[in-house]
């Protein structure tokens, strides 16, 4: 919100008058002076009119979650135990899954209440890259790094997806890494080039790697650095 309406919403404060104090140097937002009546401010911001807190700044949250089998990627399911489940209750309930996994694929998990940073891990057009571990069915061919890096053309959508690479560790074991993330995308992938995944395990979004020190169930903040690797 501009900052000059989140001072006008207070009761008796014209927009005029908002202004007025923020040309004065008299507003902060987080504690350094701002005298730009346009500025937009999150709601995590903390914003002062002298030393009167006019809004205190919600609190971010950022968690790293070492995903297990059989979790939904969802906040709520009346059948399946979701991902939430694994949260401790006093953080649920503002936080949204910023890229989801399949429930039985496994891995990194980021879960968030920031709507405007998640969103640059799970916009498409940002090109954020997401990497998997998978192990397959059958043998993977020799063609499928060529076919996943000219992409592959999914019908449903009518796209074709962003040049993917995929680095063989073993006859039925590679790395992926993919731009977007769309639904059952690798999963599709394979399935465009005739195999079929039995695992699936997401090791990295962007700069932010699943922590090695995370049991599957097992979650933490992310750090200062990951979070902004991000913005
Ligand atoms: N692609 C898939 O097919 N499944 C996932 O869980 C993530 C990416």
């Amino acid at each position: 919100m501009k900052l000059s309406r989140i001072l006008s919403n207070r009761d008796g404060v014209s927009r005029k008058r908002a202004n007025a104090l923020i040309a004065a140097g008299r507003v902060t937002v987080n504690g350094t002076p701002c005298r730009v009546p346009a500025r937009d401010v999150d709601r995590f911001s903390t914003v002062r009119v002298d030393e009167a807190i006019i809004q205190p700044g919600d609190t971010a949250h950022h968690l790293m979650l070492h995903k297990p089998a059989g979790y939904l990627s969802a906040t709520v399911d009346d059948v399946h135990t979701t991902v939430l489940d694994l949260i401790a209750p006093s953080l649920r309930q503002e936080l949204h899954i910023a890229g989801r996994l399949d429930r039985a694929s496994t891995g990194l998990l980021i879960l968030t209440n920031d709507g405007t940073w998640s969103r640059q891990l799970t916009e498409p057009k940002i090109k954020l890259p997401k990497v998997y571990r998978v192990e397959t069915a059958d043998p993977i061919s020799q063609e499928t790094a060529q076919c996943f890096a000219e992409g592959i053309w999914f019908e449903f959508e009518q796209l074709r997806t962003s040049p993917a690479t995929l680095e063989l560790l073993g006859p039925q074991a590679a790395r992926v890494t993919i731009y977007e993330g769309r639904y059952h995308q690798v999963k599709r992938m394979f399935h465009a080039v005739g195999n079929r995944i039995t695992s699936l395990h997401r090791e990295q979004m962007g700069a932010i790697e699943l922590d090695a020190a995370l049991a599957p169930g097992d979650y933490r903040p992310l750090t200062a650095p990951e979070i902004d690797s991000v913005r």
